[in-house]
């Protein structure tokens, strides 16, 4: 299976700022930033701004490069949210469970006894994700 990338997908427009998103870091190869629909609070993503579907089309390079900012997210929604633990999750092509097709790993502060909400769920309040944004970007300056 080899399926092209294409860049009218929402994240390349975010990246491309032709759509709004609550921005967390940046940095040359990575972005993160708040997912719109969050699972649990303080849900974010983190995606390479070099051009990858997925998990099997990206480069080795551009991977390792998010890897390194999906630890940064993880250690600042812990400390943002005195979280418990972390899940990370990554989704390929549909049968994968995947809906947008540029690379992305979710980070989800989890919380003792929390359960998850379901995926692609209720859209999150805009005040409630810049609040929450505003703790997970104070933790990333603070590290
Ligand atoms: P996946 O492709 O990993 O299955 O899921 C895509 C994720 O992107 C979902 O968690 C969904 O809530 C999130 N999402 C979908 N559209 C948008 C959007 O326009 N902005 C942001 N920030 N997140 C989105």
């Amino acid at each position: 299976m080899k399926t092209a990338y294409d860049d009218t997908n929402i994240f390349a427009k975010i990246l491309r700022g032709e759509l709004p998103a609550q921005k967390l870091y940046e940095d040359d190869a990575t972005f993160a930033f708040m997912d719109i629909m969050p699972r649990g609070h303080g849900h974010c993503l983190v995606i390479p701004k070099a051009p990858s579907r997925n998990i099997l089309d990206v480069t080795p390079d551009s991977l390792s490069a998010v890897m390194a900012t999906v630890q940064k997210l993880s250690r600042a929604v812990v400390k943002a949210f005195d979280a418990d633990g972390v899940t990370v999750q990554q989704f390929n092509e549909p049968a994968g469970g995947q809906v947008v097709f540029h690379l992305h790993f979710h980070v989800i502060p989890r919380f003792d006894g929390v359960s998850l909400k379901p995926h692609s769920g209720d859209m999150e309040k805009p005040e409630v994700l810049a609040a929450n944004a505003d703790r997970i970007r104070k933790a990333l300056n603070d590290a």
